[in-house]
């Protein structure tokens, strides 16, 4: 088992190193305090990226 308490001693604050990006427009969505950089991607707020666009018949 890891000793987690180690590990939370470093990147407590001012080490927000993983990002959570927008796959649809490619807009920071919020940061995570990790070990190191790690990206994530996620939607955002906006509607233009919630909406889903159904491909249907196109490909
Ligand atoms: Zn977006």
């Amino acid at each position: 088992m890891l000793n987690a308490s180690g590990m939370n001693k470093e990147g407590r604050s001012g080490h927000e190193l993983g990002m959570i990006l927008c796959k649809k427009c490619g807009s920071l969505i919020a940061t995570l305090p990790t070990n190191g950089v790690t990206k994530i991607y996620g939607v955002c707020d906006k509607k233009t990226c919630q909406e889903h666009r159904p491909a249907a018949g196109s490909k």
